[in-house]
């Protein structure tokens, strides 16, 4: 007996497949001030020091509109500062002064209006609202990520351009081929791409995407010897009101030259929801792992070489120690590990005698 009709078959597949990267579309709330921020700078309607005063919120058209912080509010504060703190009125004006025809030709130019033409099939494109209907109020919301939808992956095309020096690329899953005793067979060349923002902006935002993390709600993905730019986001899913909340950090390293750019969005989160919290661990993980794994090495500045978390040390041998030996050992050296088994003798350990390590690293022991 079959357990299901060829169509029910077909539909769990297609669901079990789906890949929400390219295949849906979501508001990105704050991750596109990043859009918002490049656009003043580039239209030289903003710079890094001008002045802002946030009173919890602004009124446009007649309609108030809040900061995420309202009740509360930010004060006075620089643009600088504005991103850092992902303030709402900050973008409001800023996308005031740029004017909603320009806001939405940068949309486009930005593809949030087309495929990004990665290879794989499906690929949605962005819900834009059309460029006579964006009055004050649609501008204000679409400033901080609001009333549009568009796909993750059109996010992080866009968000390249802002950050390797201002060129929209397509992006792809392979390099090259080689075959099993490792030749390169062939090696694949993509275009560079249109340049959509200048170079200068680029930089400039680079410089302002680090502050955010080493300065604003991006600390949690902060690794030392590393310097990372990024941006949280924290929205209420449609309809407003649901409780249901997307959480999400977009980051890039190193911050000076990009290898790395990468987006984690927690689907609604149970218990906390903001984006920094729960979704800067995450970015911390990839980030941690993908750096050394691409041979970029870690340069520690004079605060970050006395942490403890950067302290190396040589693996000392603990193979043929009782477990209370072991034990008592590891406390003196002042070496955290990890007793596996029920033996009365350490039979073997992970990482081995000799290897260089973190000093916080534990280390594990296997008893027979
Ligand atoms: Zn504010």
């Amino acid at each position: 007996m079959e357990l299901y009709s060829q169509k029910e078959q077909q539909e769990y597949l297609n669901q079990m497949w789906r890949n929400f990267t390219i295949n849906d579309t979501y508001e990105p709330g704050s991750t596109f001030k990043i859009f918002t921020s490049t656009m003043g700078l580039e239209e030289n309607v903003v710079s890094e020091n001008d002045k802002f005063v946030c009173t919890g919120s602004k009124v446009i058209a007649g309609r108030t509109i809040k900061c995420w912080r309202s009740p509360r509010s930010h004060g006075d504060e620089t643009f600088v500062q504005g991103v850092q703190n992902s303030c709402n009125p900050v973008f409001m004006e800023v996308a005031e002064r740029i004017g909603a025809s320009k806001f939405y030709d940068y949309m486009i130019k930005f593809g949030f209006k087309s495929k990004t033409d990665i290879d794989l099939p499906g690929e949605a494109i962005g819900i834009l609202h059309s460029k006579s209907n964006i009055g004050p109020v649609e501008l204000a919301t679409m400033s901080f990520g609001q009333s549009f939808q568009i796909t993750p992956m059109q996010l992080l095309v866009g968000a390249s351009a802002t950050i390797n020096g201002g060129y929209r690329v397509t992006p792809h899953l392979g390099k090259e081929i080689i075959n099993d005793t490792g030749d390169i067979i062939q090696t694949f060349n993509y275009e560079k791409g249109k340049q959509i923002i200048s170079t200068q902006t680029s930089e400039r935002m680079k410089k302002i995407l680090e502050t955010v993390v080493s300065e604003g709600g991006g600390h949690k993905a902060y690794i030392p010897g590393y310097r990372i730019g990024g941006k949280t986001a924290t929205s209420q899913k449609l309809p407003r009101g649901s409780g249901k909340y997307t959480a999400s950090f977009l980051a890039f390293a190193p911050a000076e030259a990009p290898k790395v750019l990468a987006l984690v969005i927690i689907d609604e989160p149970k218990g906390t929801y903001y984006g920094g919290v729960i979704a800067g661990p995450v970015m911390h993980e990839i980030l941690e792992n993908a750096l050394p794994y691409l041979g970029i090495e870690p340069v520690y500045n004079e605060a970050e070489v006395k942490l403890d978390e950067t302290q190396k040390m040589i693996v000392p041998n603990f193979v043929g120690m009782t477990s209370k030996d072991a034990k008592t050992f590891a406390k003196e050296q002042g070496i955290q590990v990890d007793i596996n088994g029920e033996g009365e003798e350490v039979g073997a350990q992970f990482p081995l005698e000799g290897e260089s390590i973190n000093k916080i690293s534990k280390i594990i022991l296997y008893t027979h």
